[in-house]
């Protein structure tokens, strides 16, 4: 039922008065992907929904949908379709009447009643909220009030859905469930998605391609996996997933805890080719036992290490040897 489009971003720049938000900003949203920006509190994602939806306009560059330039176009003219962190459903307006409102502003002829009335119906089937219809927000629980705010978003068959941060007041255990039902609602509709949020396993679950940003500015982007196995710099890997930062053959490495393994040793060997260390904490998370080791290289770096491969939990003062299994080299830091 939806429209779905491609949508880009070329060499975007904004700024609010002389502060550089969004800093040449280049990006390719597929038609009917599953785009995240992921990136720290204030690093400019919701800037970059309201440059999509046309309540800002970028300084330099332009924002195109389906190849179409859409600077100076106005927000009713763009297509999109908006969910937001606190769902906005009106709380006087049943899920029916919270629907309506999605099409009401520009559909409010008489002759066109029947015709929204079939198309909300349709969206509430799709949704699975058709039996709520009657119901008003506060007689509805966290998720089903968020799937009425994905129903008022989608009703008018947008081309871009844009999500900022949609899970984010829900309570831990239904955030993961609603996440679930987001993804198939999304994957059966089709349609273009750009989500914003700062929770890296949010972004890692539910996309198809990931940007991670800091400052305005875009530092990589990719598929979930490439992004968390092939970090291009020390951000994006401290930023999406555990890293330990290390030395190999005068280069940066990055090192994930689950690619390290720990073997106890009596005493240290003073083989150079080697990593050692003495465990100083432990604690056990269920699917990994997670260590901190004090490295024995003269660095006295802090190496954390995910272990799942034994019952028994390595005591702390233990001599190990650091085995890294797998690295990937840090590409020139671009942090900033
Ligand atoms: P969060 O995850 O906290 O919502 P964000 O990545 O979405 O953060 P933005 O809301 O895009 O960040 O804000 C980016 C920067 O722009 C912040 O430093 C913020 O203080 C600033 N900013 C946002 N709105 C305005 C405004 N109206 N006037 C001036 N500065 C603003």
């Amino acid at each position: 039922m939806s429209k779905s489009a491609s949508l880009s971003f070329e060499n975007i720049t904004f700024s609010f008065g002389k502060n550089i938000i969004v800093s040449d900003f280049s990006l390719d949203v597929k038609k009917g992907s599953f785009t995240t920006l992921l990136g720290p509190s204030g690093c400019g994602k919701t800037t970059l929904l309201r440059l999509v939806s046309g309540f800002l306009e970028p300084s330099e560059g332009s924002i195109k949908i389906d190849g179409i330039n859409q600077n100076k176009l106005p927000p009713e003219a763009r297509e999109i379709g908006m969910v937001f962190q606190d769902y906005a459903l009106f709380p006087h307006m049943t899920v029916e009447k919270n629907l309506f409102y999605g099409l009401g502003i520009k559909n409010n002829k008489k002759e066109d009643k029947e015709k929204n009335i079939a198309l909300i119906h349709k969206t509430a089937r799709v949704l699975g909220i058709y039996n709520l219809l009657d119901r008003f927000p506060h007689e509805l629980s966290g998720g089903q009030q968020q799937r009425v705010a994905l129903g008022r978003a989608i009703v008018l068959e947008p081309k871009i859905l844009l999500m900022d941060e949609p899970l984010s007041s829900l309570d831990a255990k239904l955030r993961t469930q609603v996440r679930e039902e987001l993804q198939e609602i999304q994957k059966n509709l089709g349609i273009t998605t750009l989500y914003v949020t700062h929770d890296q396993e949010e972004a890692l679950s539910l996309s198809d391609t990931i940007a991670v940003i800091n400052h305005g500015k875009l530092l990589q982007t990719g598929s979930p996996r490439e992004i968390y196995f092939n970090p291009a710099n020390s951000f994006v890997a401290d930023f999406v997933g555990r890293a330990n930062f290390l030395k190999k053959d005068g280069k940066n490495i990055i090192v994930r805890p689950e690619w390290i393994n720990l073997e106890k040793v009596l005493n240290f060997s003073e083989d150079n080719n080697e990593l050692y260390g003495t465990i100083i904490s432990s604690a056990f998370l269920g699917t990994v036992t997670r260590y901190r080791i004090r490295s024995n290289d003269g660095s006295a770096n802090i190496i954390i290490a995910d272990e799942n491969n034994r019952l028994d939990e390595i005591p702390v003062g233990t001599k190990v040897r650091i085995i890294i299994n797998r690295y990937n080299i840090s590409s020139v830091e671009n942090n900033t």
